[in-house]
């Protein structure tokens, strides 16, 4: 797998690169801009032409770099303020992996927030993902970025804790060709897929390639899991320290349907990236 982790894009979004191949990672992910905030500054020329030119230095090293959307978006949500700074907010994060030239954007598919029905509420929370992402390709016709759909944990009123969710919303995509998927370890751990042994991790993926397919696949999040399985919690813990453990790692690693694909740490982490390396070392390590 492509391993690699989450960077900081502080003092230079080019930056991110230089962090991630200093520290040894085959791919990378970041926030084209503050994941906590609705707008943003647009890319200044200078700023794209210089991540391009850095990406190009270091192709052969490292790729893909996904892009990642800011956590507020909820394309799901039925309060129509809500959607709408979500759907403005997702152009932008198009425009901008756009520009950069990123081919991945992964996103969160969102909240329906209604509790009282949770069934009816995620359907309706469907629906409006699907409408929102064909809107916006064909905002964006023409552009080569492909929206990555995460698996979630499932706090909540989220949607993705399962597969189907996600198949479901694929479904009702018009261009298909520029949709995929992101799994995200620690979140379907949560959600209760597990692979701790050989028996749960060849369940999970049969389940995951005859629901979704693996044509979809795209990236995997490697994030171990404060949380139980099925807890529905979503917190990322070191790899080998949480209740996935080291062994289902070793089984994800050592699938060789997974070989090409990124696999980006999303795990807790410092200013100097320390712990980057050390979750980086140990994964490395489990290979057979
Ligand atoms: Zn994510
Ligand atoms: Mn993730
Ligand atoms: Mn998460």
């Amino acid at each position: 797998m492509r391993l690699g982790a989450h960077m900081p894009i502080g003092g230079g979004i080019y930056k991110s690169i230089e962090r991630g191949e200093g520290i040894g990672c085959e791919s990378i992910q970041i926030f084209t801009k503050s994941n906590r905030q609705w707008t943003a500054k647009p890319l200044k020329k200078e700023d794209i032409e210089k991540f391009i030119e850095t990406k190009k230095k270091y192709e052969s090293k490292i790729f893909p770099i996904f892009a990642h959307t800011s956590y507020l978006i909820n394309l799901a949500s039925p309060e129509k303020e809500t959607y709408d700074k979500s759907f403005n907010a997702m152009l932008i994060e198009l425009e901008r992996a756009e520009a950069l030239e990123l081919s991945y954007l992964v996103y969160h598919p969102g909240s329906h927030l209604d509790k009282k029905n949770p069934k009816t509420g995620s359907e309706k929370g469907i629906k409006r993902i699907a409408k929102a992402i064909n809107e916006l390709h064909e905002k964006t016709e023409g552009y080569k970025v492909m929206i990555c759909l995460e698996t979630m944990a499932g706090q909540g009123t989220n949607i993705g804790r399962k597969f189907e969710d996600l198949a479901q919303i694929i479904k009702l995509i018009t261009d298909d060709s520029r949709i995929g998927v992101c799994y995200d370890t620690c979140h379907s751990f949560a959600a209760g897929y597990d692979i701790r042994t050989e028996k749960a991790y060849n369940k999970t993926f049969e389940e995951f390639e005859s629901v979704i397919g693996f044509d979809r696949l795209i990236v995997f999040h490697i994030n171990d899991s404060v949380g139980e399985l099925n807890r529905r919690k979503d917190r990322h813990e070191h790899i080998g320290k949480g209740k996935i453990g080291k062994a289902g790692f070793k089984l994800l690693l050592n699938d060789s349907r997974f070989k090409d694909l990124g696999g980006t740490l999303e795990t807790p982490k410092g200013k100097e990236l320390a712990e980057d390396v050390e979750n980086l070392k140990v994964l490395r390590s489990l290979y057979d």
